[in-house]
């Protein structure tokens, strides 16, 4: 009759280590996407009118939804 052999040694649990982050190795990222955010605000909520880079309506079309979806006075 075969049994099982229960091991006495009770392992503790590895503690999952979070992977280092260096802020040098982000920071450029954070503002490069920032800077873009920033731009796609702009041309969303600003891009009209006395302010407009280009001229005529295009920009303006192509996000006019999300233009009313944020919430920007449109018309
Ligand atoms: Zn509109």
């Amino acid at each position: 009759m075969a049994e099982a052999v229960v091991s006495a040694s009770v392992s503790t649990p590895s503690v999952p280590v979070p992977a280092a982050l260096p802020v040098r190795t982000v920071l450029p990222w954070a503002v490069f996407v920032g800077l873009l955010a920033l731009i796609a605000l702009y041309f969303v909520g600003a891009e009209q009118g006395a302010t407009s880079v280009f001229a005529g309506t295009d920009v303006h079309e192509w996000v006019h939804d999300g233009r009313h979806l944020l919430g920007f006075p449109c018309h």
